[in-house]
């Protein structure tokens, strides 16, 4: 069922066709993610889905499930962050078409001609998914005394804007 991924695919084009991909990439393909993990021998498993919505918009759903082995800022000790989102996108060509999205689409910015990176977007996703200071939860951390100074991690996972916020103030 998995396919082999192509390196970089034609997003309209896969929209006009009301395509899929599917698969399992392994997390040290991903190197920017790579360098942030404590164990790298994981797999990400992902599913593409291209299509158009009711606006006729070419619209792109990232879903991504992987287990990220990451250092716990507070005991340094390994945990683990177990991610399972989805991301509905439209494609579009500049910033002007990006403000007239409906709230629930994040914008995929790509000029009409360019291909899109699928480990690439993969890859930023897994990465908006780690908060700016993992830890454990309390009763799983080794050194729980020290008073968290930001909220727990799968609070702040709601809001992608959230993330953003602290990763800029960070
Ligand atoms: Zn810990």
């Amino acid at each position: 069922m998995s396919q082999r991924i192509p390196d970089r695919v034609d997003p309209w084009r896969l929209a006009e066709q009301g395509q899929a991909l599917s698969g399992r990439m392994p997390l040290h393909a991903l190197p920017r993610l790579a360098v942030l993990l404590q164990d790298a021998g994981h797999e990400v498993a992902y599913t593409v889905r291209f299509g158009r919505d009711w606006d006729r918009r070419s619209t792109v759903n990232l879903k991504v499930q992987a287990r990220l082995v990451l250092e716990c800022q507070r005991c340094l000790d390994n945990m683990t962050l177990e991610v399972d989102t989805e991301t509905p996108m439209a494609l579009v060509n500049g910033p002007l078409e990006a403000e007239q999205l409906p709230n629930e689409l994040d914008p995929l910015m790509l000029a009409p001609e360019e291909y899109l990176d699928i480990a690439a977007l993969i890859e930023d996703e897994l990465l908006l998914a780690i908060p700016a200071s993992p830890r454990h939860a309390h009763d799983d951390c080794a050194h729980p005394g020290e008073l968290d100074s930001v909220k727990p991690a799968d609070k702040q996972q709601d809001n992608p804007f959230a993330i953003l916020a602290t990763l800029k103030e960070g």
